[in-house]
């Protein structure tokens, strides 16, 4: 399964949609002619990832853009430019040596290691360097949350992140109100995933942009010609969901896989998912996820993680074949112990104590688990990577192979 951690996407659940006479979007399943919303009354519902991308750019086209935030994010400049010649061919003159770096990190991207706590340095370098990653061309989504050892463990040291975030706000939108609700308060810096935009803030002091907090006013229900909070009737020619995706789990469950005894993928993991490695599933023999939950998946840099994966796969498929194997899946107690390690590390970190995706939190009744592997994707490797010099350790192996080397692979026992 090679489904994708945020592929099923997800519209809110206030009743009235299918009424609405105007044209709905969803940012997951974007028009690939693109959108026109010149001279259009937009309304945008979600501040994540993608409606602080979005945003920007339909106010850029829109006559009235009204924004509906439940949460407000912390986010930083993309500060999306050309790269440097010079900067490119230094990459490129060592690049075997920096993809190596990657794959041994924490986040899957080539950064230095943090050494020291956030509260150790004087405020005025913490703000220094706080200010570098804001202003820097060449920032990526991770160095906040590098720039001290403590940033996802520590809340006081998280806050002095969080504050600085909420000081650069405060300084670029106008309106005092309008400012106050996009600061976040009630999550730590990067505990959801924090954003990366352009003029995102800036955005917010046009004169035809408007933002309603629907944690104040909730939206009650979509109606033929626009929406209704708890306060107020709006119209909108077009409607826009950036309300994100049942992660991690969403796109697995959405298929009627059956393991061992008829037993359904979805009804297995009805208090949150278990797997070994975030590979496999007890009770599903051959069933394999990249990326799935239980692995570090969205809490890095994907390209990396999704290769370690397929790479991985693809050597116990043909140990497998080498050895005349048929069938491989996890055993109970491994399975049992990784779910209870992802667990553990997770919460050591301040992850599970914000109302986020990664926790299931968006979607109603989904169990609240903290479903990545906080272990750091080197870590993470070298595990996998022990598990196969180990004979699969963990894995039961077995069948023999009906037609080995005869083009069709025999089907799964179950
Ligand atoms: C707003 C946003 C920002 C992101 N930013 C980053 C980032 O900065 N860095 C990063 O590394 N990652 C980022 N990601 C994560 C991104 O999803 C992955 O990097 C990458 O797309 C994962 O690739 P994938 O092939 O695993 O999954 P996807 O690209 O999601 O591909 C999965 C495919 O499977 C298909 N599929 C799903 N179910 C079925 C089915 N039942 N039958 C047939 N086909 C099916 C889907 O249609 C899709 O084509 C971001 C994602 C989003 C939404």
């Amino acid at each position: 399964m090679a489904t994708g951690c945020l592929s099923a996407s997800k519209v809110p659940e206030v009743p009235g949609l299918d009424l609405f006479r105007g044209r709905w979007f969803h940012t997951g399943h974007w028009p690939k002619e693109g959108v026109d919303f010149s001279g259009q009354r937009v309304g945008v519902i979600g501040t994540g990832s993608s409606g602080v991308q979005a945003i920007p750019l339909i106010a850029e086209q829109a006559a009235e853009l009204t924004v509906f935030q439940r949460t407000p994010n912390f986010v930083l400049p993309a500060r999306n430019h050309p790269i440097d010649p010079e900067h490119q061919r230094d990459v490129k003159s060592r690049y075997a040596e920096v993809r190596q770096a990657a794959r041994e990190s924490g986040f899957g991207i080539a950064v230095p290691t943090p050494t020291r706590s956030a509260l150790e340095v004087a405020p005025e370098e913490r703000q220094a360097r706080y200010e570098s990653v804001w202003y820097d061309e060449d920032n990526n989504l991770v160095d906040m949350l590098v720039s001290y050892n403590d940033m996802i463990t520590s809340q006081a040291a998280n806050d002095t992140a969080a504050q600085f975030v909420r000081d650069r706000i405060a300084e670029i939108v106008e309106d005092p109100e309008t400012a106050a609700a996009l600061q976040p308060h009630d999550h730590p810096f990067g505990t959801k995933r924090p954003c990366l935009g352009t003029n995102y803030y800036e955005t917010f002091n046009l004169p035809h942009v408007r933002l309603v907090n629907v944690r104040k006013t909730p939206i009650v229900e979509i109606t033929h010609r626009g929406l209704r909070t708890t306060q107020e009737e709006f119209e909108f020619d077009d409607l826009v969901f950036a309300t994100g995706f049942d992660a991690m789990t969403g796109a697995l469950t959405a298929v009627d896989i059956r393991g061992r005894g008829d037993v359904k993928l979805e009804d297995k993991w009805h208090a949150g998912p278990r797997t070994y490695l975030g590979i496999q599933v007890a009770g599903f023999p051959n069933l394999f996820t990249i990326t799935g939950p239980g692995s570090p998946s969205v809490l890095s840099n994907m390209i990396t993680s999704i290769e370690q994966h397929v790479e991985w796969v693809a050597d116990a498929i043909a140990s497998m074949r080498a050895e005349g194997l048929s069938t491989m899946e996890p055993t109970v107690e491994a399975e049992d112990a990784w779910t209870a390690h992802v667990d553990e590390v997770g919460h050591m970190t301040l992850y599970p104590t914000a109302d986020s995706w990664y926790m299931g939190s968006n979607v109603p009744g989904k169990p609240r688990v903290f479903m990545p592997y906080i272990g750091g994707v080197g870590v993470y490797r070298q595990k996998c990577d022990e598990v196969a010099a180990n004979g699969y350790e963990g894995f039961v192996r077995s069948g023999a192979r009906q037609a080995v080397g005869a083009g069709r692979p025999s089907s799964p026992a179950g």
